[in-house]
């Protein structure tokens, strides 16, 4: 699908056709959500015309059904329970007749038709103007947003403004509990292992409420997660029928010419909880969120959002001259990933943010490598509550540990959203252990970068003893090597690699995991504080353990090929044979639904970067040449299969002084789902990539890394631009760094002094 169908300016994405192919692939890229619930672009008849959609999910972060996962053949301590993300009974849809005929994009007479989405104002915008059989012709304007300040709340407002007097305008809305959603997936679908079973009505519910405010109860069948529904709806017109069924209303008027007729529509859901006996509460306090905001009503809220909109933009917003499909494709990055995360320390980020259904809702690396760099350094308290959430999902981590035989710490799993395991396919899944120090590097820079005692000493050290004790328990020094310290039967990020000994990714992570758990203990032994050692106490922690971490980081075994210079992806890898790319057909890609895993497991290809990776974290470990060398090496066995690789080669390309491919790569990730590039975006945008264009300006073209304690910025930026402009936030401070191929400025925005360096030149910012 081509989206340059749609029209871009600095904030807006413009659809300017009633062409079903566009509005259905829109239906990803209009979601708006606010990390606790995410209602997809449809539009508002969806239901009426299914050509026009591909599903019209709303969908609650961390809200999912559980079912058995069938396996041919089971072995101990396979994951036991698919979670899926569910869709939600949908308040968003709305019917309009005039003089009894229902309008839908099938009917015919529709003049301009057009809808947009203002990334500044986060807000989609629907008008078109509408003649009927008999030539009644009305036009219509209908606005919707997802508020941030009421996280609950998803708002509409309808507006109508009739051409003649004396015709009959009917508006229907529903809250839709689902009774048609089964949508079977098609016979290919289901072979993508990326998608899941089938799509369908997971709950169960009960009307609680059906006075102007309408609630309702669902509990889910498997999962035992239950949250309340509702809605209330504000009409203008006094002079109309109003009739309400169920959870249906409708609103029946006869037109004057030019009155305008508003309906202005709050659709509200709950955070999800367990137990009946909590129904009231919940239901109680959203009854009183939407009477609030039925009160303050449309404007008021509408007000509300903009400011919170603007105030993150205000922060967040990167600029780039000299190229405005560009501008626009990273502000759309941006918002989604702004939309994506979870703010509540119970939930995260799924793969897909809150827009789809593709990866199941579940939560991955993606989050710490690829999404929380963007909030730690722009939106700080975000980045807290993503790894609040991590740290809450620690007592199953433990657990699963301990299936996996390890006697110390926790395995965290590698796709889940209630912190079981729950992935089905264990050698590209619970063998991707290296998800342990992924965490706990997320957890060490969000430290550094904040300077956030509180959670360092208590939460992030937790996490980060927990994970150092893994590693430590797993591993073992190998008498043949020296005594070195070697990690065996795992998977690194290449998932076209598996249960290998000695990935070099994952033993470099390793080695920082239980750096930072040595560095972090001690200082917080010195400051002796309460919740400190009430932590420690709890999780039995002994000094001597700082010991064993240290002895075990010094002994990392790191793989290394004398012979040909080159860093080894892992104790094998050199051994298989070379996939030949050259002579693979272009609809053999992606290799994982062509190919049987064993055929790809025996040759050397990459679906992303994995050693090119590792060198990418700690950049400033590894000298130029062989940096280079192995770029070279990697990348010419490298698909990209994965959304997940092309950031990465762009960041170490600008490192490396590669700029042609760092602005290939990146102009690739950059435009990733505005342009469909994967074609899968109908299934929700790619949100670990949208992370990875944020990561590609500050870490690639711009160069900022975090190391020694300061922030180092070496800017490369490409000739096709003229200027590129972000904020940092980092400690106590907000800097603004402008690059232009004249100079670098660094401005102080507010907080103290800072000192950085700029091309290994000391600076202070002030
Ligand atoms: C990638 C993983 C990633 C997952 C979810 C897979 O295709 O190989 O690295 O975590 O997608 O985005």
């Amino acid at each position: 699908m081509n989206s340059t169908l749609n029209k871009f300016t600095d904030w807006e994405i413009t659809e300017e056709t009633s062409d079903p192919k566009v509005i259905k692939q829109n239906e990803t890229l209009f979601s708006l959500s606010n990390g606790h619930i995410g209602t997809r672009g449809s539009i508002e008849e969806a239901g009426m015309t299914p050509t026009y959609s591909h599903s019209q999910g709303t969908y609650m972060n961390g809200f999912f059904e559980t079912n058995p996962i069938i396996y041919g053949e089971w072995a101990y301590g396979y994951a036991k329970e698919h979670q899926t993300i569910i869709p939600l009974p949908d308040g968003k849809k709305m019917n309009i007749l005039l003089d009894d005929e229902p309008f839908n994009l099938e009917a015919k007479k529709i003049i301009n038709h057009k809808r947009k989405l203002n990334l500044k104002e986060g807000i989609l915008y629907r008008s078109f103007n509408w003649k009927n059989q008999q030539n009644n012709q009305i036009n219509v304007n209908i606005e919707r947003f997802v508020s941030f300040d009421y996280p609950e709340i998803i708002a509409q407002r309808i507006e109508i403004t009739p051409q003649q007097s004396n015709s009959s305008l009917r508006l229907v809305a529903v809250l839709d509990t689902l009774e048609n959603i089964s949508r079977i997936l098609d016979k290919n679908e289901i072979l993508d292992p990326r998608k899941k079973d089938q799509i369908k009505k997971s709950f169960e519910s009960t009307i609680i409420s059906n006075d102007q405010i309408k609630l309702l109860s669902l509990l889910t069948n498997n999962s035992n997660l239950r949250t309340i529904v509702g809605s209330v709806s504000k009409f203008n017109l006094g002079n109309g029928i109003y009739k309400s069924k169920d959870l249906t209303e409708e609103w029946t008027v006869e037109t004057t010419k030019d009155k305008k007729i508003i309906l202005e529509r709050f659709v509200g859901y709950s955070s999800f909880f367990q137990g009946e006996e909590h129904i009231d509460k919940y239901s109680n306090k959203l009854n009183d969120t939407l009477s609030i905001i039925n009160e303050m009503g449309y404007e008021s809220l509408k007000k509300q959002h903009l400011n919170t909109m603007n105030n993150f933009w205000a922060k967040s917003d990167i600029q780039i001259e000299g190229d405005d499909k560009l501008q626009i494709g990273l502000r759309f990055n941006i918002f989604h990933l702004n939309q994506a995360a979870g703010r509540d320390g119970k939930t995260n980020i799924s793969a897909k943010g809150i827009t789809g259904e593709g990866y199941e809702g579940h939560y991955f690396w993606d989050t710490e490598m690829y999404m929380l760099p963007f909030f730690i350094y722009t939106q700080p308290d975000t980045a807290k509550k993503l790894l609040e959430y991590r740290h809450s999902i620690l007592p199953n981590s433990r657990k699963r540990a301990r299936e996996l035989a390890i006697e110390k710490g926790a395995l965290f799993p590698w796709r889940t959203i209630n912190g079981e395991e729950a992935s089905a396919y264990y050698p590209a899944g619970t063998a991707q252990f290296h998800i342990n120090s992924d965490i706990a590097h997320g957890v060490y820079t969000y430290i550094k970068a904040t300077g956030d005692q509180k959670f360092s000493y208590t939460k992030g050290l937790e996490i980060l003893i927990e994970t150092a004790r893994f590693w430590t328990a797993y591993g073992h020094y190998d008498p043949r090597r020296n005594n070195a310290f070697v990690i065996d039967g795992v998977t690194g990020p290449d998932e076209y690699t598996a249960i290998v000994n000695n990935n070099f990714y994952t033993n470099l992570m390793a080695k920082h995991n239980l750096k930072y758990a040595i560095e972090i203990a001690r200082e917080a032994l010195k400051k002796n504080l309460s919740e400190t050692n009430n932590m420690l106490n709890n999780i039995n922690f002994n000094i001597d353990e700082i010991k064993v971490w240290e002895k075990a980081a010094n002994a990392m075994f790191l793989p290394y090929d004398e012979e040909t210079k080159l860093t080894m992806q892992d104790d094998s890898f050199f051994h298989l044979e070379v996939w030949n790319l050259d002579a693979t057909p272009k609809d053999k890609y992606p290799l994982l639904l062509n190919y049987h895993p064993l055929t790809i497991y025996r040759h050397q290809v990459n679906k992303q970067p994995d050693t090119v990776l590792a060198q990418f974290m700690f950049s400033w470990e590894f000298d130029m040449e062989q940096k280079k060398r192995d770029y070279e090496y990697y990348e010419k066995i490298s698909t990209h299969d994965s959304s997940l690789s092309r950031s990465i080669y762009s960041m170490m390309a600008s490192e490396i002084d590669e700029s042609e491919k760092a602005y290939n790569y990146f102009m690739d990730t950059a435009l990733m789902d505005l342009t469909d590039m994967q074609s899968n975006t109908k299934d929700g945008v790619h949100a670990a990539n949208m992370g990875g264009s944020w990561m590609s300006l500050v870490y690639g073209f711009s160069g900022m890394r975090l190391y020694d304690e300061s922030l180092h910025f070496s800017p490369k930026l490409p000739k096709q631009w003229k200027k590129l402009v972000f904020k940092i936030s980092y400690q106590d401070s907000l800097i603004e760094v402008m690059v232009t191929h004249a100079q670098t400025t660094y401005k102080l925005l507010y907080g103290p002094s800072l000192l950085i360096y700029h091309n290994d030149l000391e600076i202070l910012v002030k």
